[in-house]
């Protein structure tokens, strides 16, 4: 990656670090879920609001509290701001693109043709955090959470 285009993905990271977007609690969610990683000491909870049940409802409301190192709170931050709108299935495959792209060296951006681009740029910006393994588990903490949310569990850990 080129130094300077480097520099403004760690600049994106940290401002959502400093000022996450959607920090609070909903109303009334349709789900939630308790995210903690014990590693790092990062724990989040994740509220979803969605419009119907099954893959094709959509996020109508997405938002997070708790507290953690800058890059699970910019991550989270900026998962909000990805999966407003978007239906759960699109969110699962979304959360599986991101999980790839922070675990395996041969992943191939290709396989993201398609997908919503400000989305998958988003992503490619928080996977830097391959060069450092013990951060993917607190950048994928919130993608976890939310999972878990909308799959009816109410508690994950990374251990
Ligand atoms: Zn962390």
């Amino acid at each position: 990656m080129f130094d300077d285009l480097r520099d403004l993905y760690q600049e994106v990271i940290l401002d959502h670090g400093k000022s996450p977007r959607n920090f609070r609690p909903l109303d009334n969610p349709t789900c939630l879920a308790h995210g903690n990683n014990p590693l790092c000491g990062d724990k989040l909870v994740v509220y979803l609001t969605l419009d119907a049940d099954g893959a094709d409802g959509r996020i109508e409301d997405v938002s997070f509290q708790g507290e953690g190192c800058a890059i699970s709170v910019a991550s989270a931050s900026m998962m909000t701001e990805i999966l407003k709108g978007k239906t759960r299935d699109e969110a699962k495959k979304l959360f599986e693109a991101f999980h790839d792209m922070c675990t395996k060296d041969d992943f191939d951006i290709a396989e993201l043709a398609g997908y919503d681009e400000d989305a998958v740029e988003r992503l490619v910006m928080l996977s830097g955090v391959k060069d450092f393994p013990i951060r993917v588990k607190c950048a994928t903490l919130a993608w976890h959470t939310m999972q878990a949310a909308v799959s009816g569990d109410k508690d994950i850990s990374t251990e």
